[in-house]
């Protein structure tokens, strides 16, 4: 019969051996990730291992309203739209601070309030634009834009606001830097070139679609896809049309 003190030899002797194999197997899990470290993983709803950087070599980039960017990869960006998300509290703030005496403290820090409402718009919007503007640049050769002629679009009331509130100017800007900095070539498309109307998969050319198609039936080889994500391929695909930028 095993005293009590035997038993608790055969016990420590047991949790000896089980930290030494737990330490064992933590050195072996650590070496795993360690080999694992050059794999990224990837969200795109589901998990994904992507074994090497995805480089495309060339990217068709279609700027809209609803979404901020179409890539000809099909890879979407939507906007931040933040003005339009503080719009009504910005709105509420500047009601409230109608009746104010203006100089006094009251309007002071009303204005405080509503300056700190505008700089964080400002941030949020700036920071999904470096978000796309760095994706682009750091991963692919050659990225094609088309000439939007943002002050004219500025003029139609109607796109105005959500045009300035996707800042396509600022995204101009920040990819022309961008694509410097990371040695890739910007490609600006022509502004009359009619990427929307083009079927990418024939070249069929439909002059009837209007703006408020969301989608791109073609006639000629029934190709059926997002409106956008057909004006990203096209833009993509051509090059005769287009006006070449060379940076870097
Ligand atoms: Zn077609």
């Amino acid at each position: 019969m095993a005293s009590n003190n035997e038993i608790g030899q055969a016990d420590s002797s047991c949790l000896t051996k089980l930290r030494d194999y737990t330490y064992k197997l933590i050195k072996e899990f650590e070496k795993a990730v360690k080999k694992l470290s050059n794999f990224a993983f990837v969200n795109s709803g589901i998990f994904r291992l992507v074994t090497k950087k995805v480089t495309v070599e060339r990217v068709g980039v279609d700027l809209g309203v609803k979404t901020l960017a179409y890539l000809s990869t099909g890879i979407v960006f939507s906007g931040a739209k933040s003005y339009k998300r503080y719009e009504k509290k910005l709105a509420k703030l500047q009601w409230r601070n109608r009746n104010k005496v203006i100089g006094s403290a009251n309007w002071k820090k009303a204005q405080i309030k509503i300056a700190r409402l505008h700089r964080r718009i400002a941030n949020i919007r700036k920071d999904t634009l470096h978000k796309l503007t760095t994706y682009l640049a750091k991963n692919h050769s050659q990225i094609v834009i088309e000439d939007l002629n943002v002050s004219g679009l500025l003029k139609n009331r109607k796109l105005a606001k959500a045009i300035a509130d996707m800042g396509f100017h600022e995204f101009r800007r920040q990819l022309e830097y961008k694509c410097k900095l990371y040695g890739s070539q910007l490609i600006v498309a022509d502004r009359f070139f009619p990427s929307s109307k083009i079927c990418s998969n024939c070249g069929w050319y439909n002059p009837d679609l209007k703006l408020s198609d969301r989608w791109f039936l073609c006639v000629e080889c029934s190709s059926f896809l997002d409106r956008d994500w057909n004006a990203s391929l096209n833009l993509a695909n051509t090059v005769s049309h287009t006006e070449i930028e060379a940076c870097g």
